[in-house]
């Protein structure tokens, strides 16, 4: 098999519960990290939500090619990248349908990466400020855009990367699945290279390293995912475990 995967989540030292889900499904070739929010039951109940959804959409797209789609075709994407964007649709339809009926789930909501793997090929969707990066040989690059109030300042210029992780704000989401009745899916596509490794992550971990952090961490144990992932999460609790830290890693290699 091509594709090394470990999945790893911890509540971290502050918070009482995880509102964090996380799905690895090999066999559908999808991935996905979901960090809830609206209060401890409504966070966990809104990234559970969006995590199921997404995967049964994916899996009934696998099974049946001719479906007619429910919140249409979008031709200027390719197939895998329509089944994300459908998928991650309809969860945040059926996420804010439960927060209207449901005055205990109101507001919820939730953050989620996708990575979708066919062969060689990634389809990647994200909505939130949740993370996918990426290792290859030039290094460590984060492939999503933070859809986060703070990311809006840091690309602005007006406050660092390094200012950011303590900003008072810096949990402030702009994109939320479950926010509102619609919502934009940022979607993109990749051709995997020998030896590359796709990092899926909550701001649980990104929150308490920065990216050389993370870097160092996944040079040194990059061909051990499990070791990776544990030590991901280690270091991210020594820094102060503020927040649950998710993190799926996929590893690719052509033999
Ligand atoms: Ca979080």
């Amino acid at each position: 098999m091509p594709l090394r995967f470990q999945a790893a989540t911890d509540v971290g030292k502050q918070r009482t519960a995880n509102e964090d889900s996380f799905l690895t499904a090999p066999e559908l070739g999808l991935f996905v990290v979901a960090d809830g929010m609206g209060g401890q039951a409504a966070g966990e109940v809104a990234s559970r939500l969006a995590v199921d959804a997404i995967c049964q959409f994916i899996k009934l797209t696998d099974e049946q090619r001719d479906i007619t789609w429910p919140t249409g075709y979008e031709p200027s994407l390719n197939h895998g990248q329509n089944r994300l964007r459908s998928a991650l649709m309809l969860a945040n339809q059926e996420i804010y349908a439960s927060g209207a009926e449901d005055a205990g789930l109101r507001g919820m909501g939730t953050t989620a990466v996708c990575a979708l793997i066919e062969g060689q090929h990634a389809d990647l969707a994200n909505v939130g400020d949740s993370r996918i990066y990426l290792l290859d040989d030039d290094g460590l690059k984060q492939i999503t855009n933070d859809h986060s109030w703070i990311h809006e300042q840091v690309k602005r210029g007006v406050i660092s990367e390094d200012q950011a992780r303590s900003h008072p704000y810096r949990n402030v989401v702009t994109r939320a699945l479950g926010a509102t009745p619609d919502v934009d899916v940022d979607l993109s596509g990749m051709e995997l290279q020998e030896g590359n490794l796709l990092l899926l992550c909550t701001d649980g971990l990104n929150s308490m390293l920065s990216d050389s952090e993370i870097s160092e961490i996944l040079q040194r144990y990059r061909d051990d995912l499990d070791a990776a992932a544990k030590a991901l999460i280690f270091e991210a609790n020594q820094k102060g475990g503020e927040d649950n830290i998710t993190v799926i890693l996929l590893g690719y290699s052509e033999d």
